[in-house]
């Protein structure tokens, strides 16, 4: 069965992330030959559409409105409905990213449907589309089906492989005009966080580091193999709690959930609520003193040891390569 799928375009200074090209590719099997719609909504967006392009959208649709100029999910939840009313797409696909786990639910409410969160894969079987994702800290997987009502899901970023890039593909623009009624809260000043190089979230290679590090000098490593890895820092909670970082670095089931194809562990244990953020990523490194320990469990590859001695010979090796 075709289907018409809208697919949520999220802008992070001034591009379009990754996973709104992942969710390209879940909306084209959902969509099962019908027509994808990327969406672009904020005050100049529309620049953006070739990138959707390149990627597969067949069609994309801006709402451009000064109101939209920064994230509200009042504001845009007022813009995407106007969409949907539009459109009437049988699915609609969002990154499951902060933005996402946002805004998804408040527009699923609205629409009187489901919501299917954090899918790691969609595909079409005999008609039906299946998602799988994690429950359980990620200990187990559900498939789920929506059986009536739009297909609506979030998808986790880094497990759906967007479609090869063309850049000679392109599509018709459609702008859609919308009155934004007053915003029940008007963002004056965004003050940014200035966390270094590439998205923790969205990092092909990430290097975690725990309790075992001791101190926050005894981070200043980390940032020094990310650099080399062109990775990004992340942290257990025993790290955040400590003091040792911030806790936009924690991963785990109250913290970020990260699938790089590299995740180094450094002094983590390996606890269930940090592997609940971590466990899907394609190849794990852990480096611990203690050969008991949890994180081996889950590891590929473990080196166990003084992470003082093993961390400096790792960047030198590294380096040189
Ligand atoms: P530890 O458990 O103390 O482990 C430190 C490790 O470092 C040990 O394995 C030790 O052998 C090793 N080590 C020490 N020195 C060295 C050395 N010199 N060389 C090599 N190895 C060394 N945790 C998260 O991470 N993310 C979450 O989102 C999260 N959410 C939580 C939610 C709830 C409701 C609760 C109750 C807990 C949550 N936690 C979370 C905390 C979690 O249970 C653990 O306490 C935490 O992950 C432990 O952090 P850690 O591994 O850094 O520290």
């Amino acid at each position: 069965m075709a289907r018409k799928v809208l697919v949520f375009g999220e802008v992070k200074e001034g591009s379009l992330r990754n996973v709104s090209f992942e969710a390209i590719a879940a909306g084209k099997t959902i969509a099962e030959g019908g027509e994808v719609v990327g969406v672009l909504v904020g005050d100049a967006v529309a620049q953006l559409a070739d990138h959707f392009f390149h990627y597969g959208a067949d069609r994309v649709v801006v709402v451009e409105h000064e109101k939209l100029n920064h994230y509200t999910s009042d504001g845009y939840s007022q813009a995407l409905l106007a969409v949907v009313n539009e459109e009437k797409p049988e699915g609609i696909v969002f990154g499951h990213t902060s933005l996402g786990k946002d805004l998804s639910p408040k527009l699923a409410s609205k629409l009187d449907a489901g919501l299917i969160s954090d899918a790691i894969s969609v595909e079409a079987v005999g008609g039906n589309i299946v998602f799988t994702r994690p429950i359980y800290s990620g200990k187990a997987f559900e498939k789920k089906i929506v059986t009536s009502g739009i297909i609506f899901a979030t998808i986790r970023p880094n497990n759906i492989t967007p479609l090869v890039k063309d850049e000679a593909h392109t599509g018709e623009v459609t702008t859609i005009a919308v009155d934004i009624k007053d915003l029940r809260t008007i963002i004056k000043e965004v003050v940014r966080k200035t966390s270094e190089g590439v998205d923790l979230t969205e990092a092909k290679v990430v290097i975690a580091g725990g309790r075992g590090l001791k101190s926050a000098d005894g981070f200043k490593p980390l940032q020094e193999l990310a650099d080399v890895l062109g990775g990004a820092v992340g942290a257990s909670r025993g790290a955040c709690d400590a003091g040792y970082c911030d806790y936009s670095l924690q991963i785990g089931q109250t913290g970020k959930v990260v699938t790089p194809d590299l995740y180094i562990a450094v002094g983590i244990s390996g606890a269930i609520q940090h592997l609940a953020g971590m466990s899907n990523s394609k190849v794990i490194v852990a480096i611990n003193k203690d050969p008991e320990a949890n994180i081996f469990n889950i590891a590929d590859y473990g080196i166990v040891g003084d992470l003082f001695e093993v961390l400096p010979i790792l960047i030198e090796e590294m380096k040189s390569l």
